[in-house]
């Protein structure tokens, strides 16, 4: 008999594993999850700081590419078309906020 079926070890197999770190695939350093982006249901393997220097990499690597360039374009577009709402809101809430700001720091005259 199996030790992992049905007839035994079931509360060990149930221990719910809440995962509150994750190691970096390209850092290989230990992080909290919330550093990692989350993909839907998952979270990425590769902790935001690694991911904006991945970016930052490519972004330098085809500055001279125009392909690259247009293929980045058309995809900013199409993103932009796809989640209109969502930029106008942040958009929104920028802007209030930043009047906020603005309206707290104004000088006293
Ligand atoms: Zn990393």
């Amino acid at each position: 008999m199996s030790q992992y079926g049905s007839d035994g070890f079931k509360a060990f197999i149930r221990t719910p594993f809440v995962r509150t770190h994750r190691v970096c695939r390209a850092c290989g350093e230990v992080k909290r999850v919330e550093e990692f982006r989350p993909m839907g249901k998952y979270r990425r393997h590769h902790c935001l700081v690694c991911e904006r220097l991945m970016a930052k990499t490519i972004r330098k690597a085809n500055a001279s590419n125009p392909t690259w360039i247009e293929k980045q374009r058309a995809s900013q577009k199409r993103y932009r078309r796809r989640n209109l709402d969502k930029i106008k809101a942040y958009q929104r809430e920028y802007q209030r906020k930043y009047k906020e700001r603005h309206v707290d720091s104004k000088p006293v005259l």
